[in-house]
């Protein structure tokens, strides 16, 4: 509850965002190991396309590669700089599925509908493999996540989140004991786990890189430092930057927490989230190995979680909670060090040489938003914390709808989109209260 941010600091969010999106990256790791990447040009002149992106993060880059390999022609509009957003600063993980499961989706939409998202649950992940293999992208992709239960209960969901998966084909995953967990984090916490060896994790930026360099070798092209500043809508639409413009047969606005007020009808029904990470002075090869010796990424099962794996050079990636409005706090350390050495007591010789924020846009439902806005205007967010994984899915979905084929689309779509009760001025503080009561669930394991 300390963390939930003053609503001040919501409503100031969009101001924020834009002063902030005409820096560069944020101070992270990643940024600190980026590959090199092409210098890129604002966009200063007018120009037509078949399909404007706004927003290079996964979703924007994800669906401008699938519909530049379906014969689209196809320019992404970025406010800073490719993989700026959540894309760029994530915990790396790649988690199957969405943020609430198949189970909870079955409710919404019946139990004819629901073989296509089970369908679905696994693609984002298979589809960030066929990426990094066929465009040789060098993002320190490994195997392996971990689910770690730390009670009896969330053992208990675990069993019935494994047997719901492997209702839809899903047989890679394997139950971990207690001492099966032992031996694949060096924690106590944790009474037991799920492995998805269909999981695992990557360098985030890197990956966004290496898909706007893919984008590029298909003859895409990608404008930075040009925020869109108003879409003029009609058919075709034009999309309007501070020094010039795309008139487009279509746009996809996949601008997710970041895009501020350029569409308040998404901005209504959606909430800008902060989440914190740290990472570790690169660890010695004898504490990486102790710590996670099959270099799995390991999530925790609580409502605000935990969630940590090691990178390419061996550091300790760390992060975890959650700042309902997106506020930026002042003192990261302060929030993630002590959840680390929770964790891991051990570590508490070890410094802690990067720390950031970053943004997520959380929904009412916790399920993604997809739709479309008048004939032309697509749009894919909300992927509630959960979205590396399901943003790659949402590109290939909205390639799918543009050659025509929307089933899948549409079975997105046509999920129950909720607005938050009390609006923008009470989001913050309603959220905060059931965070609340779900973290006291947690804690006592009920
Ligand atoms: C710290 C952190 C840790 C996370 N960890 C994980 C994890 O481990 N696993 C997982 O599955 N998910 C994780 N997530 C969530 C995941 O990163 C996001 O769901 C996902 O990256 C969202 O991608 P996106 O492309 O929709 O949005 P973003 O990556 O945020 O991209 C949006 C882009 O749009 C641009 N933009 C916005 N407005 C405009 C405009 N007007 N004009 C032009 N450009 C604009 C922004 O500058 C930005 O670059 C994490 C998120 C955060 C913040």
């Amino acid at each position: 509850m300390e963390q939930v941010s003053s609503i001040q600091n919501q409503q100031s969010q969009s101001q924020h965002t834009r002063q902030e999106a005409s820096q560069a990256h944020a101070p992270s790791y990643y940024a600190a190991s980026a590959n090199t990447s092409a210098l890129r040009e604002v966009l200063n002149e007018d120009i037509t396309t078949d399909i404007c992106i706004v927003g290079a993060g996964y979703t924007g880059l994800s669906s401008a590669l699938h519909l530049l390999e379906a014969g689209f022609k196809v320019v992404v509009l970025e406010a800073a700089k490719v993989g700026w957003g959540a894309s760029g600063r994530n915990g790396g993980q790649i988690v199957n599925s969405f943020s609430r499961d198949i189970d909870v989706i079955e409710k919404t939409v019946g139990k004819e509908k629901i073989g296509l998202f089970g369908e679905m649950a696994f693609e984002g992940g298979k589809i960030i493999r066929e990426r990094v293999e066929k465009y040789n992208i060098q993002c320190d992709l490994k195997d392996g996540g971990v689910f770690a239960a730390l009670n009896a209960k969330q053992m208990h969901e675990l069993e019935s989140q494994k047997a719901l998966w492997e209702k839809y084909g899903n047989t890679q995953m394997e139950m971990l004991s207690e001492s099966d967990i032992r031996s694949v984090v060096d924690t106590e916490r944790y009474v037991g786990g799920l492995l998805d060896k269909s999981g695992g994790h990557i360098h985030p930026l890197n990956l966004a890189l290496g898909e706007a360099a893919a984008v590029e070798s298909l003859g895409g092209k990608i404008y930075e430092h040009s925020p869109v500043v108003n879409i003029d809508r009609g058919e075709p639409a034009k999309v309007v930057t501070e020094q010039g413009s795309v008139t487009a047969s279509f746009v996809i606005v996949a601008g997710n927490a970041y895009l501020g007020n350029l569409m308040p009808e998404l901005r209504a029904k959606s909430m800008p989230c902060g989440t914190q990470v740290i990472a570790t002075e690169p660890l010695t090869d004898q504490q990486a190995q102790s710590l996670l010796p099959q270099d799995y990424c390991v999530e925790d099962c609580n409502y605000l979680l935990d969630y940590f794996r090691l990178s390419g050079d061996k550091r300790l990636i760390y992060g975890g909670g959650v700042v309902y409005g997106a506020r930026d706090p002042a003192d990261i350390d302060a929030i993630i060090r002590p959840k680390m050495l929770k964790t891991f007591p051990q570590l508490s010789g070890v410094n802690i040489d990067y720390r950031w924020t970053g943004n997520f846009l959380m929904t009412l439902s916790r399920l993604p938003q997809v739709g479309r806005i008048g004939s032309n205007i697509y749009y894919s967010q909300g992927c509630s914390g959960h979205g590396v994984t399901y943003t790659h899915l949402a590109g290939r979905l909205m390639s799918e709808v543009l050659k025509g084929q929307a089933e899948r689309f549409d079975a997105f779509a046509d999920l129950p989109h909720l607005p938050f009760p009390g609006g923008h001025l009470l989001s913050v503080p309603f959220s905060a209260l059931g965070a609340w009561y779900y973290t006291v669930r947690d804690k006592f394991g009920i």
